[in-house]
């Protein structure tokens, strides 16, 4: 048996590359075994049966066991992305899908934004190829402006459903909806130990997958009288901690940035005049703005001797695991939105958090060994102050934003000033060619559609079908020239060739000309008020009307 020491001079520098290599492969090596440790992989060929049965499932499971990280990469290895169809996950954080998607885009071997992306708000980390996306719940409420349907998704992941954000319970609506419409579509409700059973009969009685969690017992302390500073007491006793406890991370929860970063300086300041009296402490931050590079730091292994504290908002409760936590230092607080409709102000505000909330902080002390949750508050706050439950925040905001963002949906007002804007004299066929050269002129912008309601998909159809005809043009060599402006020859072209849906006004309403059928002007159409003699119509539907749609006059 030789020693490294031994063997040192003797190395020749390939066997460095060799010795590194095998660095990457033991990387490589451990982190599938530690996917294949997470408490969801002994279920995974149950999981994928289940959830190839049944259009909807909900998934619950402890904090840490998987979710999040490894049903998309079953989903994907399953060939759920075949034909480039992509699988959605929602996270209520910004911080989480960010973070989520750079492990998984690890797990996988892959840079992050190629096969596994995430998409938040003035961030797009995706690409063409991009086939897992992470991203929060208002980005896929978004997305539903373009693409109404969600067709490129074969899977949509609701995660963190028991959060009960804004975002998520419209999510529920509009995805219960169109599931009924797009049966090969999946949808995955996933949920921390919460509740579980209420977003089933919400989906219609939809099954319950459960994964068994692995806990271990956590033991709770209380204060013995309320604090009243619990800033100084996070500090007081996450240091009492490090300096009487055996080894083992801290999580402390605080409410936001500031709070954070003041209880970071305490303990560095208290640290250094403690000087080498103490072990090694890591103080880390977690918070939604912390630089994505900083919040990586919270999941680097503490060395050896050394303990982390990471001092978090209430993401760290379940929507990001950090392995190795033994203590939880919960002072009861959290920040919440709330609205006064009375005064029509919506603000943020430190309110006591909620018996699940604290029951979930605790919680995260007993992940891979027994540990300790001290509450900074006392036994008799948590049982007699404390709501059980914490209210939705549909139920305490300020839904202006999310009804106009509904209301643009139903493609209703703002629609319809975006159509007038857009006007032509002519008819509709005109208004549709002054829509499409606005987009051309945009340099076919995806933004100015998402601003005038228009669908993408449509106008890029529009430019395929216009350069396909410019193509057979080219072939029988007709040569393209500009009309200059005057739609004369346009309409004349689209008279001669919808010659047979023509319709002429009577006494008693338009009627086709061919069939003498009872036909009426589409409310959205731009000649609903003109009312002119003669019409020619694209097409005909029917709603609650025979309608006729992209109408123009064809007496001029
Ligand atoms: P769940 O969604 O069920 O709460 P996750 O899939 O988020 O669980 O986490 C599974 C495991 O992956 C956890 O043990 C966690 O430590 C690990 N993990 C998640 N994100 C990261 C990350 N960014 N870096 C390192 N490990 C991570
Ligand atoms: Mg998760």
């Amino acid at each position: 048996f030789v020693s490294a020491t031994q063997m040192k001079g003797t190395v020749e520098k390939e066997d460095e590359t060799s010795l590194q290599l095998s660095e990457l492969e033991k990387q490589k090596l451990s982190i599938q075994e530690v996917r294949r440790s997470l408490p969801v992989f002994p279920y995974r060929s149950d999981l994928l049966k289940a959830i190839a049965n049944h259009q909807i499932l909900i998934i619950e499971g402890e904090t840490g066991s998987g979710k999040t990280t490894q049903i998309p990469q079953y989903l994907h290895e399953e060939g759920y992305t075949h034909k480039g169809m992509k699988i959605g996950c929602t996270q209520p954080r910004r911080v989480a899908a960010m973070s989520v998607a750079s492990r998984v885009a690890q797990e996988m071997a892959v840079k992050l934004g190629n096969e596994v992306g995430y998409s938040i708000r003035f961030e797009d980390c995706t690409s063409e190829r991009t086939v897992l996306k992470y991203m929060t719940d208002g980005m896929l409420l978004r997305e539903f402006l373009t693409e109404p349907d969600l067709a490129s998704y074969s899977v949509i992941i609701i995660d963190e459903a028991h959060e009960r954000t804004l975002h998520t319970d419209v999510l529920f609506g509009l995805i219960k909806d169109i599931a009924r419409f797009r049966p090969g579509l999946k949808v995955l409700v996933s949920s921390a130990t919460l509740n579980t059973e209420r977003f089933s009969s919400f989906f219609d009685d939809a099954p319950i997958f459960r994964i068994p969690g692995r806990r271990y017992p956590v033991d709770i302390y209380y204060t013995k009288a309320p604090e009243a500073d619990y800033l100084e007491a996070c500090v007081v006793s996450v240091l009492q901690i490090h300096v009487t406890q055996p080894t083992g991370d801290i999580l402390v929860f605080l409410t936001g940035q500031e709070e954070i970063e003041a209880c970071c300086e305490m303990l560095q300041e208290r640290c250094r005049r403690l000087g080498s009296k103490i072990a090694e402490m890591l103080i880390l931050p977690i918070y939604a703005n912390l630089p994505s590079d900083m919040q990586a730091k919270i999941f680097d292994p503490t060395p050896p001797g050394a303990r982390k504290v990471v001092v978090a908002t209430n993401i760290a409760e379940t929507s990001l695991t950090i392995d190795g936590i033994i203590y939880v230092i919960d002072p009861g607080f959290c920040k919440q939105k709330s609205y006064n409709a009375r005064t029509g102000m919506e603000s943020l505000i430190v309110t006591p958090c909620s018996k699940a909330s604290a029951n979930q902080r605790a919680g995260r002390a007993g992940r891979v060994a027994a540990g300790k949750c001290f509450r900074l508050y006392t036994a008799w706050a948590y049982k007699n102050e404390m709501e059980d439950t914490t209210v939705p925040e549909i139920q305490r905001t300020n839904l202006g934003n999310v009804v106009l963002l509904l209301k643009s949906l139903d493609k209703l007002v703002h629609a319809d000033t975006a159509r007038a804007n857009f006007t032509v004299p002519g008819g509709d066929h005109m208004v549709l060619l002054n829509v499409y050269t606005q987009w051309v002129e945009t340099g076919h912008s995806l933004q100015w559609c998402y601003e005038n309601f228009i669908q993408a998909r449509s106008l890029r159809r529009a430019r395929d079908v216009r350069e396909q005809l410019e193509g057979l043009m080219a072939r029988i060599e007709i040569e393209l020239t500009s009309c200059e402006g005057d739609t004369v020859p346009i309409r004349k072209a689209i008279t001669a060739g919808y010659f047979y849906h023509t319709a002429r006004l009577t006494r008693s309403g338009y009627k086709t000309v061919k069939q003498q059928q009872s036909v009426f002007i589409h409310p959205n159409s731009s000649l609903h008020e003109e009312q002119p003699r003669w019409v020619i119509y694209h097409e005909l539907v029917f709603t609650t009307k025979e309608f006729m749609r992209q109408v123009r006059s064809a007496g001029t």
